[in-house]
């Protein structure tokens, strides 16, 4: 076809389009931003389903923006209507939030978005990829394809029957490649359906090499296939999409999931034709994990991992910045070596570099994010821990919630249990936790527990019990408190001093220890609590006599 022809033929395919590149590039300027600052995108299809290998990918887009002095925007690829889900957008924009993870612009919500770039939802950017394969067609560099599916399957058994090592639609199997105007206008006047594919004049024996800026240098033979840009219905591919968003929303660092790479060809080939300059590419690693039964390293999968999705985190009530932190040490081993130096900055100052990626894949582990939740959590206030867990208990754990707001002093007092100081407990990873790790602070959880130390007898445990019902006083302070503990040790055989125990073990029962987890079994049903002082003023009074009597009862139960 010549020049006039593909004039035509654009006319033919495109009538309604208007506008042009130049116009498009007037619009769309490149950004007015310093030296060295860099554009990433995390650019979901709308599934509402937020994987840990997204989350994964855009704290490497945030992290690439932030340590450069550039942004980062979302972009909501829903050009595949059959992954689209009602509120999938919602469900990611969520999820991100939760992450403590901020787009600079792009998609903000349902139907909002904010920035000079939009729009950001591929199905409202339609006018401009046909403006970009209308220049194509006139530039005879696009083509109408009439195939049908019959047909194409039936050029794969041609393929397969001569054994060509490439397949797909190029060269002598590509029958609609040189249609001529008359006859692609005759099918067009009689209906019939086409796509729009690329003319590649890529050569098989050619390869072509990129620097992906986390894999380092790649080769690859050439693209020489005609893939196709426009489907049926007018809408792009995601390899056409991707070129035109990316080129005007002027995208410096392509990152992306690996199973990208082998497309990188056709990029680079659609990039030249457009006559744009080809962004860097960065393609991450795929988040992998330990499969439990076999114990091999494999993908995480969407249906046999319910932690493959960040909801599951969620609810949970892992604390925000558990999961990001976790990643980060995933994204550069040395953000864990950073934040000891630094345990108070916020992970976006860490001087974060794509290069020091791991170019394998990246290891899940569950354990490590747990240790790192339990740091998180250990340094909170307790009226931080106290929101948190209320504003995740509202959601995922109402009657809870209940609790928290009722008795709200109470709770802050548990939550403050040996916070703070030097030495903070880290027993505490997620709110969903809270619950069985208080269980004894509430009368519906509590479960009475009457196991005694070996050489603590049932008799000595109820004297103990006995005596501490009368003694014990609620405004005692904690030497007075410690002091009333000590005194029942020697009227029942046990010292209060530890060392003298330990210097002669046959000459007591016990020592003052044993004779406080007596105490503990009983009001709280464990051997193991914090601070037991504060934990009886929390119950208070009616509920501590309440269990040092019924405990007592108990062990004169073994007695008779
Ligand atoms: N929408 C693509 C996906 O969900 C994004 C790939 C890219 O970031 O270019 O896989």
């Amino acid at each position: 076809m010549n020049s006039m022809e593909c004039e035509k033929l654009a006319e033919l395919l495109f009538p309604e389009i208007t506008m042009t590149p130049e116009d498009l590039e007037e619009k769309y300027p490149p950004r007015n931003l310093k030296e060295g600052a860099r554009v990433t995108r995390f650019a979901p299809s709308p599934t509402g389903y937020l994987h840990v290998g997204g989350l994964f990918g855009a704290l490497t887009d945030y992290m690439t923006a932030k340590a450069s002095g550039g942004l980062m925007y979302l972009r909501i690829e829903d050009t595949d209507k059959k992954r689209e889900i009602a509120d999938g957008v919602s469900a990611i924009i969520e999820g991100f939030d939760n992450f403590g993870i901020e787009f600079d612009e792009g998609v903000t919500g349902l139907g909002t978005e904010s920035g000079a770039y939009g729009p950001y939802t591929q199905s409202q950017r339609v006018e401009i990829y046909q403006t970009i394969a209308k220049s194509l067609v006139q530039k005879g560099l696009a083509y109408p394809c009439f195939c049908t599916a019959d047909e194409l399957s039936a050029l794969r058994e041609q393929q397969e029957q001569d054994g060509a090592l490439i397949r797909g639609y190029f060269g002598k199997y590509a029958k609609c490649r040189d249609l001529t105007f008359e006859e692609i206008e005759e099918k067009i006047n009689n209906g019939m359906p086409y796509v729009l594919r690329f003319r590649s004049d890529g050569d098989e024996n050619k390869r072509i090499a990129f620097q992906d800026v986390i894999k380092g240098k790649i080769e690859m033979p050439e693209n020489i296939i005609d893939e196709v840009l426009l489907k049926s219905d007018g809408i792009p591919t995601y390899h056409f999409a991707h070129v035109c968003d990316d080129h005007f929303m002027r995208t410096t660092h392509v990152i992306r999931g690996e199973e990208w790479i082998s497309s990188v060809p056709k990029h680079i080939a659609l990039f030249k034709a457009c006559g744009y300059k080809t962004p860097k590419y960065a393609h991450t690693p795929q988040v992998m994990k330990i499969d439990e039964v076999d114990g091999t390293k494999r993908k995480f999968s969407k249906r046999k991992d319910p932690e493959a999705a960040v909801g599951y985190f969620i609810e949970r009530g892992y604390p925000k910045e558990a999961l990001t932190e976790y990643l980060m040490t995933l994204l550069n081993s040395d953000f864990e070596a950073w934040r000891t130096a630094n345990p108070d900055k916020h992970f976006s100052e860490f001087n974060f570099k794509l290069q020091k990626m791991s170019a394998s894949g990246a290891l899940f582990d569950l354990a490590k994010l747990t240790d790192i939740s339990k740091n998180c959590v250990a340094r909170m206030t307790a009226e931080e821990v106290y929101d948190r867990a209320l504003t995740w208990a509202k959601q995922f754990n109402p009657a809870y919630a209940e609790k928290l707001e009722n008795e709200k002093d109470k709770a802050i007092g548990m939550l403050s249990l040996d916070r703070g100081g030097k030495k903070p407990r880290k027993d505490l990873a997620k709110w969903d936790e809270l619950p069985e790790t208080f269980s004894y602070m509430y009368a519906d959880s509590y479960e009475p527990h009457f196991d005694l130390p070996e050489h603590v007898s049932p008799a000595d445990a109820a004297n103990i019990l006995d005596m501490y019902k009368d003694l014990w006083a609620m405004d005692d302070d904690k030497d007075t408190w410690f002091s009333k503990v000590k005194s029942l040790c020697e009227p029942n055989g046990f010292t209060p001093n530890v060392k003298e125990y330990k210097q002669n073990p046959d000459a007591f029962k016990g020592h003052v220890g044993d004779v406080s987890t007596v105490l503990r079994i009983a009001v709280t049903g464990r051997t193991m609590t914090p601070d037991l002082y504060v934990i009886l003023r929390l119950l208070g009074e009616e509920t501590v006599k309440a269990r040092l009597s019924e405990a007592s009862a108990y062990y004169k139960t073994l007695l008779a």
